[in-house]
């Protein structure tokens, strides 16, 4: 029996495949490569390119393959994207679920494990934050992961499906061995921007934001390594095949970072002096996320191993420093 990776050719997706294979799974990957790359699909993985929208196309993949849980990344994820085409991500986020989950119900798939995101709690009541606090999207990425998550509860009443959604807050980091890792065109997020400066990509970091009712008056966010999640979803997928209930998990360090601490860490890590200025702040950022994992370490048994701002931006060094342009250079 195999597992389906969706979104498998994605950041955290090539990372799960990884460990997968790593942990002696049989592995099937489908992405549509349309924020995918082909390079970063693992060779031992069976591929199929498709949209999980195509719903003839999963119902051909569930047939020819022997698949027992999914795993599914497919999902467009910017957060200003999706505030400008908010459409697009209905689309692609509720549409493509939406197909792959009546795909599973025809086939009898009933185990999945899904990428959720921080973006559901919207601006925090407190934190850390747990995972029956209140969900109030302040983005429509945010608000498109909820109703996978509702979409899931419903279809899981109605056809015995299983599943987990997993809250991601600040994925970062690569694989330690440099040959995956982060690789978003345009790139938004802090880390790979800020290792840009090193690398003479760009010339400074523009902070978004310099009067948050934080300590230093930036953002603070909880960066969790990509192969901590990576973990994550192999431990819920054995959770629910081993009969565990369908449930929702955080997953983060639990410690918070604010923007100047990450661009100070990643000046350590290069020894660039890495500029910076603060700018104007963007639009839906709330001041702290940061989350309590303590539900997904108490009945997953997570673990995550990478605790040190520093080991993890080192992580993302190595990889951008190997591949400055990212896949287009892998080779
Ligand atoms: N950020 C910033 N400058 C940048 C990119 C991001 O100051 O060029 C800030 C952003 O406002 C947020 C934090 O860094 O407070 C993390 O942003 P990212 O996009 O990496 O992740 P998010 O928290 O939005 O998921």
């Amino acid at each position: 029996m195999a597992i389906l990776v969706l979104g498998g050719a994605g950041y955290i997706g090539s990372h799960a495949v990884r460990e997968l294979v790593a942990a002696g799974r049989d592995v099937v990957v489908a992405d549509s490569l349309v924020t995918g790359f082909a390079a970063s699909v693992h060779p031992a993985a069976r591929f199929y390119e498709l949209d999980i929208r195509d719903g003839a196309a999963l119902d051909a993949l569930f047939e020819r393959e022997r698949i027992d849980g999914v795993v599914h990344f497919a999902a467009f994820s910017q957060v200003g994207e999706s505030m400008s085409r908010p459409l697009k991500y209905y689309d692609n986020n509720l549409g493509g679920t939406m197909s792959l989950l009546e795909s599973m119900v025809r086939h009898g798939v009933n185990n999945i494990v899904f990428s959720s995101t921080a973006a559901v709690y919207g601006e925090p009541e407190r934190v850390p934050i747990l995972e029956s606090d209140a969900t109030v999207p302040t983005n429509c990425y945010g608000q498109t992961k909820l109703a996978m998550e509702q979409m899931m509860a419903w279809v899981s009443r109605a056809h015995g499906l299983k599943y987990t959604a997993l809250r991601y807050f600040n994925a970062s980091g690569a694989d330690p061995s440099g040959e995956i890792g982060e690789a978003h065109d345009p790139e938004t997020h802090l880390i790979p921007i800020v290792l840009q400066v090193p690398l003479g990509r760009r010339e400074k970091v523009s902070i978004f934001g310099g009067e948050y009712p934080t300590e230093d008056g930036t953002c603070v966010r909880d960066y969790i390594h990509v192969t901590d999640l990576a973990a994550a979803h192999i431990l819920a997928l054995d959770y629910l095949m081993d009969g565990g209930e369908s449930d929702v998990f955080n997953l983060g360090n639990g410690v918070g970072f604010s923007v100047k601490e990450i661009i100070d860490a990643a000046r350590e890590v290069t020894g660039h002096a890495i500029p910076a200025e603060t700018a104007a702040r963007r639009a839906g950022d709330p001041a702290r996320l940061v989350a309590s994992s303590e539900k997904a370490k108490r009945v997953l048994g997570w673990r995550p191993k990478y605790t040190d701002i520093r080991a993890i931006i080192e992580t993302a060094w190595r990889w951008h420093r190997e591949h400055p342009n990212g896949y287009v250079s892998a080779g």
